[in-house]
Formats: structure tokens, C-alpha cells, sequence
């Protein structure tokens, strides 16, 4: 069987419709935690498996022997260590043969906060011998195009990125390099950078954005500390803020830029451009 974790969360169900493009429904199966937001999923002849990455006896009934599995990183950051453990243990119990599992940009090399949790599951993939692959996923494009609706209303994009780039791809470009592993061949105990093909700038993403709205947005780019100050003025909670300045630190210093070319290689066709995300954005 071909298994999605997370299945109900964007990512996954990306996934697991590109599965159903290519195998049988009856050789699909979706791990989540709650039956009712699955029930689309069902309906399109899903096998669903209840299971939570916090409650490690309900994780056995998530794998069997054989399954091909997705793993999809939680959401729960700060959590993650124990659950994603729990995953690892439950694939391992079970013998799955494979676990493709949704890490970061750059993996063990990522310096910045939000990798640790990615760094700590990846060696507790390697210590259970359990056949793997690591799809060491960039940003999704969507990261940003979700928030164009307050870009638009401030007319800015604030951030302490300075003149950092992002080669971002839209999530769909990373659910169709993850099940292009999960049903290829020769993908075992490899880690793949995937990422966008083209890196942009903040600046030239308010300039597409303008373009396409027809009206001016800048980038502001601030210093952390000025970065702070408005975000706090504005009522964001502190880890939010800490979140975000983790994330520009890194897109500062390059670390989310790398084109390493292997997810367009991975899903046989360019990345989506940013210019066709934000015009996604602008319709929805
Ligand atoms: P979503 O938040 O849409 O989906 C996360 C999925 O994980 C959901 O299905 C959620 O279940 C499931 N999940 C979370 N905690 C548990 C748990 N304790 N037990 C079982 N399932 C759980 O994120 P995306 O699909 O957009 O992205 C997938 C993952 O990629 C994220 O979880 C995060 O780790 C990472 N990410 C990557 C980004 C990038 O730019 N590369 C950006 C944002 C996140 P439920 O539906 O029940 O909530």
C-alpha cells in the first residue's frame, strides 16, 4: 500500500490526489487523526487509518509490512521530536518499506531553529534502519501568497530578510516529487534538496504582486530589531515573532535560496512560478 500521513492537511491531500493520478485507490491508504475531515478522502475509496504521532499505541495501526509510506512532518513545532520518534518507532515495528519523510531545506547543514526538529527525525529515520528517502523541502510559495490579502491592505511586505532570496515551488510541485518517490524506483536511503527553480527577492516579489494587483506594494526590509518592535505593536505574540525572525534570518543569509534542480528533475517538468502562485492567490 501507498500511505499519506497528514493526509488531511494541504500537503497531504495534494499528495494523495496525485496518488490516485497514478495507482488504484485500493492501494492507497490515508493516516489521519480525525475520521470527519477525511471524509472526501474516503469517498475517493481511501483506506483511512486513525492514528495520532502523539499517542504512540494508536500508531500501530497506521503501518503495515511493505507500505511505501509519506511522511508528513507535524505542525505541532516544539511537539514534534517525540511524535515524529513515535512515527519512526510504529514504521519500524511494522516493517514498512519505505518512509519518505517531508524535511528541510538544507538538512543536517540548516543553522536556523525551525530545522532542529527535521535534523532530530532524520537521524531517528537513520537509526532505525528503516529504508528511507529525505525530501528536504524549501518554502512552499504559498507560504507567502497566503498572506497577499494583507499585503495588499498595507500596501508593504515587512521583513528583516534584507536582500535575501527564496527559491521557492508551490506545494503542489513538492506533492508531486514526493509521490514520484513513493512510486518510482531507486530512491532508497537518498536525500533530495528540492526547491524551486527560480530564487526571488522580496523585491521582485512585490513587484510581480503590484504588476498583477494593479496596485504599488513594497518590500520594507527592517532590521530584527525594528522587525520586532512593529510586529509587537500590531499584538503578535512573542513566539510568532520569534518564528518569523528565524525564518527571514535564514532567507538572509542564503539558506533558503539554493536551485539545486532536483525537484523540477524529480516531477519531470519546471517548477510553478511564483508569477502563476500569486495569480493562483489573486483568484482564490
Ligand atoms: P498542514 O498544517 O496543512 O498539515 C499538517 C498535517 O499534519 C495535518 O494533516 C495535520 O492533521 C497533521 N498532523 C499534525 N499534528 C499531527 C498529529 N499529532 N497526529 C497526526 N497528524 C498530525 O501543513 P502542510 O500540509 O502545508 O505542510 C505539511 C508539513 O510541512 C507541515 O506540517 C510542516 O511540518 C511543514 N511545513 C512546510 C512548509 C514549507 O514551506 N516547506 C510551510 C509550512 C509547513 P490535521 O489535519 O488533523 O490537523
Amino acid at each position: 500500500m501507498y500511505v499519506v500521513t497528514g493526509a488531511t492537511g494541504a500537503l497531504g491531500r495534494l499528495a494523495v490526489k496525485e496518488l490516485l493520478d497514478r495507482v488504484p485507490a485500493d492501494q492507497v491508504a490515508a493516516v489521519v487523526r480525525d475520521k470527519d475531515k477525511a471524509a472526501d478522502l474516503a469517498a475517493l475509496g481511501v483506506e483511512l487509518r486513525l492514528a495520532d504521532y502523539g499517542d504512540p499505541a494508536s500508531l500501530r495501526a497506521a503501518f503495515a509490512a511493505g507500505d511505501r509510506v509519506l511522511f508528513i512532518s507535524g505542525n505541532e513545532v516544539g511537539q514534534r521530536p517525540a511524535q515524529h520518534q513515535a512515527v519512526v518507532d510504529a514504521a519500524k515495528e511494522a516493517g514498512v518499506g519505505l518512509l519518505a519523510y517531508t524535511s528541510i531545506l538544507g538538512g543536517p547543514a540548516a543553522d536556523f531553529g525551525l530545522a532542529r526538529d527535521h535534523q532530530y527525525t532524520e537521524q531517528a529515520i537513520l537509526d532505525s534502519g528503516v529504508p528511507y528517502v529525505f525530501l528536504r523541502n524549501g518554502w512552499y510559495s504559498e507560504v507567502y501568497t497566503q498572506n497577499l490579502g494583507q499585503f495588499l491592505e498595507q500596501g508593504a511586505i515587512l521583513g528583516s530578510a534584507g536582500d535575501g532570496r527564496v527559491a521557492s515551488a508551490a506545494r503542489a510541485d513538492y506533492a508531486a516529487a514526493a509521490v514520484a518517490v513513493l512510486t518510482g524506483e531507486g530512491h532508497e536511503n537518498k536525500a533530495y534538496e528540492l526547491s524551486g527553480d527560480v530564487a526571488w527577492s522580496f523585491d521582485e516579489f512585490a513587484a510581480e504582486l503590484s504588476r498583477q494587483a494593479g496596485k504599488e506594494i513594497t518590500y520594507r526590509a527592517v532590521p530584527p530589531e525594528q522587525q520586532r518592535e512593529v510586529l509587537a505593536g500590531a499584538g503578535v505574540p512573542e513566539p510568532m515573532i520569534a518564528f518569523l525572525q528565524d525564518i527571514d534570518g535564514a532567507i538572509a543569509r542564503g539558506l533558503l535560496a539554493g536551485r539545486t534542480g532536483e525537484l523540477s528533475r524529480l516531477i519531470g517538468r519546471p517548477t510553478t512560478p511564483l508569477a502563476d502562485s500569486i495569480a493562483a492567490a489573486l483568484r482564490a
